[in-house]
């Protein structure tokens, strides 16, 4: 990275690898010197909620790895590999700007290395699949990957854990860092650690959100602002039902859900009723309320145990787009699904 001629006490010092070997040599060296390694998984176009998580890492490690790796064998056949977002030069410059502010924070760790591998050095031996009965060296978590996302995407749980393992052999490092916003890859992340007793902490983040309570994600630069201004039924359908616990101490799942349910609803509805010019239709794949460990739907919410409210909506491709109307990456031509979650916290009984 170039030397900020401005700051002349700051020097960007990461490394960028595209092979194994050259990292685990690095890597090495900061064992030797007792350094520690926190690693933070992303598929690049970063955006604040990525950045919180390298944020996180530096508090708690000298030293942060970020690997960048669009991950083929988590997409499903007909989902959006092909046209996710790569920003590659943003990416870097971003990070340029968060290992800046780390190197003026004492105490704080930097930003060491980037991990951007091919998928031929990701995958050494066969071409990697996306078929649900594909060949392949897989690493599966059941019966959790098999619920809410793993419903409606059968192979992306097996996609994400085989990543991650790979990931955390290449770089083993001392923390790995997941956003809350993944809830469902969080629980399978920490079981894939205790199962295989992989030598790592996992660290979780909080969801960051835009101010009008819309999740961050990669894949928000396809709503484009019709579709947008939509999206936000499904955090305030879930920040609605998290009041029916937290204020109104509701527990059972009919007396918490109903209310987002009721959002969900009246929003469908009034889409269903605007002109097709106007109108950003959507579907519902699930409102969830789940155990926090197994994420098996319950009746009844434990306070000594908490629970997970969590939903995913589809919204539909844009319809009739107006001269000059923001349509978003893509011209809205494809459907975009959208998850978020609340953790309903375990409270004092
Ligand atoms: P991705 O690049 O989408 O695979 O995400 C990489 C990591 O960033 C995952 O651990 C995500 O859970 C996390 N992440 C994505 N969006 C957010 C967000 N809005 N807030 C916090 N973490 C997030």
């Amino acid at each position: 990275m170039s030397t900020d001629k401005t700051h002349p006490s700051f020097a960007p010092s990461f490394k960028i690898f595209h092979e194994v070997p050259a990292l685990r040599q690095y890597r090495k060296t900061l064992t030797t010197t007792q350094r520690t390694v926190g690693l933070v998984p992303t598929m690049g176009a970063l955006h604040d909620g990525h950045l919180s998580l390298v944020r996180q890492a530096a508090t708690e490690n000298t030293d942060v790895f970020i690997s960048i790796y669009v991950n083929p064998t988590q997409f499903g056949v007909s989902e959006d590999l092909s046209t996710y977002p790569k920003t590659w030069e943003s990416d870097m410059k971003l990070l340029e700007i968060v290992d800046r502010e780390l190197a003026s924070t004492s105490g704080c760790g930097r930003i060491s290395a980037i991990f951007a591998p091919s998928t031929g050095t990701m995958y050494p031996t066969l071409p990697p699949t996306s078929e649900v009965d594909g060949k392949g060296s897989f690493v599966t978590i059941t019966p959790v990957g098999e619920v809410l996302e793993g419903k409606t995407r059968p192979v992306f749980f097996r996609g994400v854990a085989t990543v991650c393992m790979k990931l955390f052999n290449i770089v083993t490092p001392e923390r790995v860092y997941f956003g809350q916003k993944d809830v469902q890859q969080t629980v399978i992340i920490k079981r894939m650690v205790k199962d295989f007793h992989i030598d790592t902490d996992v660290r979780i983040g909080e969801t960051k959100r835009e101010e009008d309570g819309l999740a961050m994600s990669s894949r928000n630069v396809y709503l484009g602002s019709r579709r947008r201004a939509v999206a936000t039924v499904l955090s305030q359908a879930l920040f609605a039902a998290q009041e029916q616990y937290l204020s109104h101490k509701k527990t059972s799942r009919g007396d918490i859900l109903w209310i987002a349910n009721d959002i969900i609803n009246e929003a469908v509805a009034k889409q269903e009723e605007l002109p097709s010019e106007q109108r950003a239709r959507f579907e519902v794949d699930y409102i969830s309320l789940a155990d926090p460990e197994s994420l098996e739907e319950v009746d009844e919410v434990e306070p000594s145990r908490g629970a997970v409210l969590s939903g995913a909506i589809k919204m539909l491709p844009l319809e009739d787009p107006v001269d000059g109307e923001d349509t978003g990456l893509g011209g809205g031509i494809g459907s975009v699904r959208l998850i978020d979650n609340i953790v309903l916290r375990e409270q004092a009984v």
